[in-house]
Order: structure tokens, then C-alpha cells, then sequence
């Protein structure tokens, strides 16, 4: 119980029972949470019966070491600690043929939705110029992640756009459900389906464990609440923690109604809640609780500083976003200069995916090493996903986008024309394209030359195929991939410096590297297994985050990805009206998107643990021209200039009504 106050040290030791710790930014609730599953192995627990749910990759793998650290390395079993998605993978791997998928079902990439997306707009004949694909796919993962299935989209689809996307949406389902895949979205879905329609499954799943542990509680979505539900049924070992002030992710359907009616759904909750904030200094918190009193939906509470004082946040004003830049990355150059701090000490949070171009400039200027997390993230490189493209066509040789993609990458005399007529006589008869290549002679309108080559493709997979099967060794495989299809070469045709092929085989030679790496990982690796897992650290996007934060780099993240985490010095900029609060939300007068905005800009600041430095520029490029902007009313709120709470909203209709608050 070192390192605990009495709050912490009273949520750590209760051992039963539904828990609720509900506090503010930096209070130690995920120390709570790390502390208490260790405590629950001590007094007796066998650690593979718990279950501690966070939402990030890095999150999991940083609560997976702080455990151990507290345990000692020596203990076998360990404590199961995923994200809900990860959860719903291992889930699904055991149940889903209960939902009429194969057992060993795919998960789409980004790319794989993308290319079933544009197919399936096509086929209802909806022109770019109506629908673009990822349009579709956002709309898509909007209704997913509040649960509504095509048939309830289409019933509460109100413009043309909306009707055309719900019918989209179900061709959509349709199409990933035959080829036996599923999109990340859908692994919640299912799941939730799954315990819904079978008590027993739920109830073998639920029995898999005595107690679950939840982190960031306030974005769980519909889903994720029910499946929460179903597993701690049985044994109301439920301990959650959050804090309501930082619910940010309404617009993927998390509801903060779930963290404040927590008490009315398990009603002999304990209620803990924290108060004092261990991170940051007495200056940056008076900025937080100045700004959050303006919401308006909340549990009263204030966060009291740890440690007093510290220096003042500046708000530094600047003309243009290039002089914004050069000014923040002179100010980062100054800070290094100091003894004892280092890039990996630094970050500088923004708002848009747009904002970090000009910091970047800067940055590689001064030579000051940086990394942009969740930028392009490692499996959406060309390279990368041509090679897996490789491995889950071996795995899965009916999965058609992948086929597609490597029929004829790197060339091998397969013409589009060809293919074209392969997917043409595959869609008349109803039958997966491999089937049709492997039927090939029989097919029309395809020459003798072109049937070779198909021909020695089949082969090549099949031979690959055996060799999987006679063989657990899965970087070998890989590299033999890659050397039979000369990708090398292919590199060498696409790229014309030496320097910049280089750079490409560093990324497929890093695919060998996961693979050997799950390999040691696992005593009985499965490729189709290690290409789930790979789609899942994709979309979490912080899989190479986690091999980039060790190194020492300045961070440059956004707002929604610094959740949970936590800096020596913050940089928080573009400070202004259109970009924090974001355009969107000020144009959205009905709902309550400004008040999301404000908990973003509470997230922000309450990142830094010893300097905040805040800034903003009056003018900024839009279309390659200047146009002015205002300092953000969130800068005026929190330095109390504001003193009425909606004197910068819209004129307001009434509020939609809020359930359990
Ligand atoms: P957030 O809301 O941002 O997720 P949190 O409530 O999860 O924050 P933690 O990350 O657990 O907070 O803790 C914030 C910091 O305070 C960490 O550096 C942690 O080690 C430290 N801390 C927490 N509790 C204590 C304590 N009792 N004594 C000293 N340091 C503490
Ligand atoms: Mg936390």
C-alpha cells in the first residue's frame, strides 16, 4: 500500500463487489487500477481470473509491465490485460461460428473496407460525387459504434445521403459476411450479439473470470457497456474508473451517461472518488478546474494540486502558423539546452491532423529528433501490406481483396484485362475468385499465356500453403515469400533512389521481424492467428507508437491520443476558434459539441506534469491564402475572463434530454 493515499488505499483493498472510482485527470485511478490487481493476486486470486480492460495498445502493454514490476517477474500466470478489441478477437476466435462465421474469420484493413466500399457503391450505382467510399466507411462506423444495424439505419436515415448509405451499409454486411471477414467496428458488435443471443456462450465467456477491471470507463460505447454487463453478471466483480470530465469520444458513440449511471445499474456500488492530482503542478490544474466549471453536465469536483506553484503557463500570441512553429520549436531548442531534460520529455498536443506539417518542419530543421504518433501507421505502407497481402492469401486464399491485390504485384504478365474477366466469370457463377483460377482452362476470353501465368500463381501458393503446414517456422516463410516473388525488384521498379528502396525493404524486413518475434511469443504460433492480431494493433493505431515512445523523441500527438498519458513539458497549440473548439462543433447548435471540445482542451492541459506553454496564431492558410482567426473562448475561460459561462454560445434551442445525470 506504499505510494497510496487513504482513497487509493480504501479502492485498492476492497476486494468484492461492483466499484466505482470516480475522479479527475492525473488523480491515480490507473495506478488504482494497477495497484488493486496486484492486490487481488495477493490475497489469493489467480491472476489468469482477471480481466483488466483498457483502450489502447500501449495502455495494456504499460499496465501489463507496471504489474509485473509490482508482482515480480517470477509468477507464471498473468493477469489477461487487453483492449476491449483484443477482448472481442479472443472472443470471437472461440464463438463466432455461433454467428454463422467461420472459425477462422479475417478482420478487414483500412484498404480491404475501402476496396469493399467502392464495390459496393458501384454495384448501387452511387457516384463519387454522391458518396466517396471513406465517406461510406465513417458513416458506417458511426452507426456500428451506437449499435445500429443496416436495417435500423435505414429506419432512422432521414436525408438522401443517409438512405443511399444505409443501403449501402447492408450490402456492405453482406459482402464482408460471405467472404467470412469482419471489420473492426463488428467486433464489438458481435460480441455483443453473441451474449445476447446465447446465455450459455455468454455465460462460458463470463466464466472465464471472477474479476474486471476497467480503465477510461467514460468512452465506453453502447457495445462495450453490454458486453461489460454480460461478463461481470455473475460475480458484480466489477471495478470501474474514469472521470467524466474526459469523456471524448461521443462522436464514436461513448455515452459519459454509462460512468454517471453506473451507481443506478449496480446499485451497492462503492463510490470512491480521488481528489488529489499527483501529476501536475498547482499552476497548470488552477487552468483546468478554472476551464471545465463552464460545462455544464458534470459531477462537481476539483482537482487539487500535489505540488503547489510551479511556473505560470504562458499564452504566447503569434501572427502565422509558420512563425507559431519556429517560435515553439526555438523554445523546445532552449528547454534541451537545460541539464537534465530530454525530446522524450516534450510533447506538443494539437487538435487537427493538419497542425503537425509546420511543427515537423521546424523540428527537422533544428535536428531535433520527433515522432508523430499516430501518423501513417506502419501496416498501411504499400510495402507492408503487399507482403501480408501475401501471407493472408496462404492463409486464406478466399480472401478476394488480398488475391486482387497480388494477382499480378509484383507483374507477372496478368493483364487487367484478364483479371477483369476473372471477376466478371467468378461474379456470374456465383464463385470465390480462387475457385475460378484454379478452374481456369475452362474459362473463355483468357489466352494460353495468361492461363500459365495464373497457373504458376496457384502454384506458388499452394507450395507456400505446404510449407505452412509442414513447417511452425513463420519468418522463414516469409522471407522465402519475399525473395521467391523478387520483391526487391519490384522495389527497385517502383522507386528510383537507392535510398528510398532501402527504406521500403526496411519495412518488409520489419514484417519478418513481427513475425519472428510472435513466433517466440507463442508456443503454438498460427500465421491466420498472427494476421488477426496484426489488424488489430493496426487500427489501435499505436503499434509502432510503443517502439517509438522508447526511443527518446520529442511527441508531437493529438489531443484524442494523449488521453492517459503524461509529460514533463506540453506545447499545446492553435489555440483558437474553428480549430479548438473545431469548426464543426461551433456549426453544431444543438448539440453539445462545445462542451466535448472543452473536455478535449481539459485533456490537453492536464497532460503537462511541470511547464504548460500555450499558443495560438492570428492567421492561418486556407487554400494557400491567410485568413485571420480568433483566440479560442476556451483560453478566456480558463484564465477567468469568461464570466458567463454561454456568453460565446450560439443562441441555444432546448437541450436534448440527457438520461441518469
Ligand atoms: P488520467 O485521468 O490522465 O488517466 P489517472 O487518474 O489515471 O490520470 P495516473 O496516471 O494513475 O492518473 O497517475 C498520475 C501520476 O500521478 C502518475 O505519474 C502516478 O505515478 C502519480 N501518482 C498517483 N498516485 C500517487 C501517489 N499516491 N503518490 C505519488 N504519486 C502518485
Ligand atoms: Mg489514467
Amino acid at each position: 500500500m506504499a505510494g497510496l493515499n487513504p482513497s487509493q488505499q480504501d479502492a485498492v483493498s476492497t476486494l468484492k463487489g461492483p466499484l466505482l472510482v470516480l475522479a479527475g485527470a492525473g488523480t491515480g485511478k490507473t495506478r488504482v487500477v494497477t495497484f488493486r490487481i496486484a492486490n487481488l493476486i495477493k490475497h489469493g486470486t489467480k491472476p489468469d481470473r482477471i480481466l483488466g480492460v483498457t483502450f489502447t495498445n500501449k495502455a495494456a502493454q504499460e499496465m501489463k509491465e507496471r504489474v509485473v514490476e509490482l508482482l515480480g517477474k517470477k509468477s507464471k500466470s498473468k493477469p489477461e490485460i487487453s483492449t476491449f478489441h483484443s477482448l472481442c478477437v479472443k472472443v470471437l476466435r472461440r464463438q463466432i461460428t455461433h454467428l454463422g462465421y467461420p472459425a477462422n474469420y479475417t478482420i478487414l484493413d483500412r484498404g480491404e473496407q475501402e476496396s469493399i466500399a467502392r464495390s459496393v457503391l458501384r454495384e448501387i450505382r452511387v457516384s463519387d460525387t454522391q458518396i466517396k467510399p471513406s465517406e461510406l466507411l465513417w458513416m458506417i462506423s458511426g452507426w456500428k459504434s451506437k449499435s445500429v444495424r443496416p436495417r435500423g439505419a435505414a429506419s432512422i436515415a432521414e436525408t438522401d445521403k443517409e438512405h443511399l448509405g444505409a443501403m449501402a451499409y447492408r450490402r456492405y454486411q453482406q459482402q464482408i459476411k460471405n467472404r467470412g471477414s469482419v471489420d473492426f467496428d463488428d467486433l464489438l458488435l458481435l460480441t455483443e450479439q453473441l451474449f445476447r443471443e446465447n446465455p450459455s456462450v455468454m455465460q462460458e465467456e463470463a466464466d472465464r473470470f471472477d474479476h474486471i477491471l476497467i480503465d477510461e470507463y467514460q468512452d465506453t460505447n453502447q457495445s462495450q457497456y453490454q458486453i461489460v454487463k454480460s461478463l461481470a453478471g455473475r460475480h458484480r466483480n466489477l471495478c470501474v474508473v474514469g472521470d467524466d470530465d474526459q469523456s471524448i469520444y461521443a462522436w464514436r458513440g461513448a455515452e459519459v451517461e454509462h460512468i454517471l449511471s453506473f451507481q443506478k445499474d449496480w446499485p451497492d456500488a462503492k463510490l470512491v472518488r480521488l481528489q488529489d492530482n499527483y501529476r501536475s503542478t498547482g499552476n497548470i490544474l488552477k487552468l483546468a478546474n478554472t476551464l471545465i466549471v463552464f460545462n455544464k453536465l458534470r459531477y462537481d469536483k476539483e482537482l487539487k494540486a500535489a505540488r503547489p506553484g510551479g511556473p505560470e503557463p504562458p499564452i504566447h500570441q503569434f501572427p502565422n502558423e509558420t512563425k507559431e512553429a519556429e517560435e515553439t520549436v526555438r523554445s523546445i531548442r532552449n528547454r534541451l539546452a537545460q541539464p537534465g531534460i530530454e525530446p522524450r520529455d516534450i510533447a506538443i498536443l494539437f487538435r487537427t491532423n493538419e497542425q503537425p506539417r509546420a511543427f515537423e518542419v521546424e523540428l527537422r530543421k533544428a535536428k531535433i529528433p520527433y515522432v508523430l504518433l499516430g501518423g501513417q501507421s506502419f501496416f498501411d505502407r504499400k510495402e507492408v501490406r503487399d507482403v501480408m497481402a501475401y501471407l493472408k492469401v496462404i492463409a486464406n486464399p478466399f480472401d478476394e481483396v488480398s488475391l486482387l491485390r497480388i494477382l499480378n504485384t509484383p507483374k507477372r504478365g496478368i493483364s487487367p484485362k484478364v483479371i477483369e474477366t476473372i471477376v466478371e466469370s467468378s461474379l456470374k457463377k456465383k464463385q470465390n475468385i480462387w475457385k475460378t483460377l484454379l478452374d481456369l482452362d475452362e474459362l473463355a476470353g483468357v489466352n494460353d499465356k495468361a492461363k500459365g501465368a495464373v497457373g504458376r500463381f496457384v502454384a506458388l501458393i499452394k507450395r507456400f500453403q505446404q510449407q505452412r503446414e509442414s513447417n511452425s517456422d513463420l519468418a522463414t516463410l516469409a522471407r522465402d515469400v519475399i525473395s521467391d516473388i523478387n520483391y526487391r525488384a519490384e522495389l527497385q521498379r517502383l522507386y528510383s533512389t537507392e535510398e528510398e528502396q532501402n527504406v521500403k525493404m526496411n519495412s518488409v524486413e520489419e514484417v519478418v521481424n513481427a513475425l519472428g518475434a510472435y513466433c517466440q511469443q507463442n508456443s503454438k504460433p498460427d500465421l491466420g492467428q498472427f494476421l488477426q492480431d496484426a489488424a488489430i494493433e493496426d487500427r489501435d493505431f499505436d503499434n509502432d507508437k510503443d517502439k517509438k515512445l522508447q526511443r527518446n523523441s520529442v511527441a508531437l500527438l493529438t489531443l484524442h491520443s494523449a488521453k492517459g498519458l503524461e509529460y514533463p513539458e506540453v506545447y499545446m497549440v492553435g489555440l483558437e476558434e474553428g480549430i479548438l473548439p473545431h469548426r464543426r462543433s461551433i456549426e453544431d447548435e444543438l448539440g453539445d459539441s462545445i462542451d466535448e471540445e472543452r473536455r478535449l482542451c481539459y485533456v490537453g492541459i492536464t497532460r503537462a506534469q511541470e511547464r504548460l506553454t500555450l499558443s495560438l496564431s492570428l492567421s492561418r492558410m486556407k487554400w494557400g491564402k491567410p485568413r485571420e482567426s480568433a483566440p479560442s473562448r476556451f483560453l478566456y475561460e480558463m484564465i477567468g475572463k469568461a464570466d458567463n459561462p454561454n456568453a460565446y454560445a450560439p443562441k441555444r434551442r432546448p437541450q436534448k434530454k440527457r438520461s441518469g445525470v
